[in-house]
């Protein structure tokens, strides 16, 4: 699980703040300015309620609390993917994202029966790692499960998991690495623990080589445009 998101207010944002030159700035927090700045015209990707990053993906959206409008890859550029472990069920990771008192949510949730929820878009911000910057860097993955059941860890989900983040790999040019595919037990300043010690980094690894270099589904968005019905 995540947590809110702390941090400093990164250098970035003071070149944002100064460029946008809007009188009374300092009254407002970052976040305006940045919406403010966004607000130009052909600064935003046009977006359609319910459009999919990842093929095969459902999409039933987190609580508007749990993430930050953005406009990655351009505002903020992606070269993280970090894995998580709910310590609960695949229903209970949707019941909490979609709770605006939560204050987080991932980009995904992956059942151990395969099936992939998708509750926040990849352009936009989720607050999953409890750290800013890697907020604003990564995509958030969450997995059904418990960190000290290993059998929580089926095959279908590793497998769900590897094709998700080979798409998504692929789709911003991210090395398929450990130094780049991460826990959350990697980020900087982090309490906790997920994916924990049974997760098997050798195997996911290993299928997310296979999937990157295996012919998929298409990842691009304009091919899963339509709505989907809202997941169970
Ligand atoms: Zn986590």
């Amino acid at each position: 699980m995540g947590q809110e998101e702390t941090g400093r207010v990164r250098r970035r944002a003071v070149l944002i703040g100064g460029g946008a030159a809007v009188a009374g700035a300092a009254a407002l927090g970052w976040d305006e300015l940045r919406r403010l700045w966004w607000r130009l015209p052909g600064t935003e990707k046009r977006r359609v309620e319910g459009e999919l990053d990842h093929a095969g993906a459902v999409w039933t959206a987190a609580a508007r609390a749990n993430w930050r409008r953005a406009d990655r890859p351009d505002d903020f550029g992606i070269d993280r993917v970090v894995i998580h472990v709910v310590q609960g069920s695949y229903a209970t990771a949707l019941r909490v994202f979609k709770n605006p008192g939560h204050g987080a949510a991932t980009h995904y949730v992956v059942g151990k029966d395969g099936r992939v929820a998708q509750m926040i878009r990849e352009l936009d911000v989720a607050f999953h790692a409890g750290n800013r910057e890697m907020n604003e860097r990564s995509i958030g993955i969450e997995h059904e499960g418990f960190v000290d059941r290993p059998k929580d860890f089926t095959p279908a989900m590793y497998a769900a998991s590897a094709r998700l983040t080979a798409d998504i790999c692929a789709r911003y040019g991210i090395p398929i690495d450990r130094e780049h595919i991460i826990g959350h037990v990697e980020v900087e300043g982090t309490d906790h623990t997920d994916p924990g010690p049974h997760w098997d980094w050798d195997r996911y690894m290993e299928l997310v080589r296979r999937a990157a270099t295996s012919p998929g589904p298409s990842a691009s968005p304009a091919s899963a445009a339509a709505p989907r019905p809202e997941a169970g």
